[in-house]
């Protein structure tokens, strides 16, 4: 999968880049991340991006051509055209499923903000504009830099096991169980006794861990984001623990 991204910090993108599974995938050539400076799309000596808004009023805009120019440049390099996505706090919320839809593209190219944005004609050649939630950020580098890494995650190959992809909170529409790893037993620091590992995670039994599991994660989804159980995929197994989790809630309240 291929992505480009037009930024006037192209150091603060590229550096982020480098590090972990996104980084090792673009090292395996897995996944191709070319980040374009916008200045280069400039034809003034000053090399200008940004300028006052019409109209009056507080801060700097993204000048339209050299947005332009640079996607006419991206859109020559391949055949197929690809996705155009502006980074806007104005645009769909990102959420696990926008995410899946979006690795489904092979090419995306991804637009950052700066200032008080870009100027609004640059939405004619845009595809969508993507939030990464409602709060308001400087510039559109984090948020290009959250949907690569969200959407990376999901394309074959780069996250070595894709069963924990699958198994990852919102994965079918639940939170993750909760994880644990050696030592089975350490020093709690705050009351002088121990934090232990489950037992069950201990006992070898794969069956029962199976089911923990899934109790766990019905249970962590009721307890904090119920929201999501109506459109969570359950098997069978999870209906009915569904249910006994439900019944034991309205015993305690
Ligand atoms: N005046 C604009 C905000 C500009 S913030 C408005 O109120 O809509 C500057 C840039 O940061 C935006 O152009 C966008 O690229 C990026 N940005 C800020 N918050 C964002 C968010 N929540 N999601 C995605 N991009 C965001």
């Amino acid at each position: 999968m291929r992505f480009d991204v037009v930024t006037i910090f192209p150091a603060m993108v590229q550096q982020a880049l480098g590090a972990g599974i996104v980084g090792r995938a673009i090292e395996r050539r897995t996944l191709n991340v070319v980040v374009h400076d916008l200045r280069d799309f400039t034809t003034d000596r000053h090399r200008v991006v940004d300028d006052v808004p019409y109209g009056g009023g507080p801060g700097m805009v993204l000048k339209p051509e050299p947005i332009f120019r640079a996607l006419d440049a991206i859109e020559a390099l391949e055949e197929s055209r690809p996705t155009v996505l502006l980074t806007s706090p104005q645009g769909t919320r990102l959420t696990q499923q926008v995410v899946e839809r979006l690795s489904r593209q092979p090419r995306l190219v991804l637009l950052c903000g700066r200032y008080e944005g870009v100027d609004e004609r640059v939405r004619s050649r845009v595809d969508e504009e993507i939030s990464i939630g409602d709060y308001v950020l400087s510039g559109g580098e984090l948020p290009a830099l959250v949907i690569i890494d969200a959407v990376a995650r999901l394309v074959p190959g780069v996250v070595g096991d894709e069963q924990s992809v699958a198994e990852d909170s919102f994965g079918r529409g639940l939170l993750d169980y909760p994880h644990y790893t050696r030592p089975a037993e350490i020093a709690d620091g705050a009351t002088g006794g121990v934090l232990a590992v489950p037992d069950v995670l201990l006992s070898g039994n794969h069956a029962e861990i199976r089911r923990w599991r899934k109790r766990q994660a019905l249970a962590r989804t009721l307890e904090r984001r119920p929201d999501l159980l109506a459109g969570a995929e359950l098997d069978d197994e999870e209906e009915k623990l569904l249910r006994d989790l439900k019944a034991q809630q309205g015993h305690e309240t």
